[in-house]
């Protein structure tokens, strides 16, 4: 399925490179770059290229993808302990309404290289 973008989402215009961000991988399906706003040391954040609010969605092509770079995020980044995160509607705590996977890595208290 074609991509698809909506004009006024914060993430899209990341995609687009029209919001500057600090980009890891990108692939035909995903885009992924660190989060601006880090729980932990390396927080990123894993982005379908299809502009949908919710997981469930997401066109398989694109959910399928995520996880492979999320895989290579904590590959390349090192870490034994790590969280993947995803939130779907407000209550479920999302904020920005373009689907999206975080990888938090879990650094040991006082070791930031986790
Ligand atoms: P949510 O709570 O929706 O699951 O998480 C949204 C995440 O997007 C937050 O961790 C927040 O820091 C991050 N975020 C929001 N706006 C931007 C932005 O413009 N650039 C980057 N790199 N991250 C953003
Ligand atoms: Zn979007």
């Amino acid at each position: 399925m074609a991509a698809k973008s909506l004009a006024s989402c914060i993430f899209c215009k990341i995609i687009k490179g029209d919001i500057p961000s600090f980009k890891l991988i990108e692939t035909e399906f995903s885009y992924s770059f660190l989060d601006i706003g880090p729980l932990s040391k390396g927080h990123a954040l894993v982005i379908p290229k299809y502009h949908t609010e919710k997981m469930h969605e997401l066109p398989d092509e694109y959910l399928t993808d995520v996880l492979p770079i999320a895989k290579k995020i904590a590959l390349a980044q090192g870490v034994k302990n790590y969280n993947i995160l995803q939130n779907n509607g407000r209550i479920a705590h999302q904020e920005v309404d373009h689907v999206h996977f975080h990888v938090i890595p879990k650094p040991l208290e006082g070791d930031q290289e986790g």
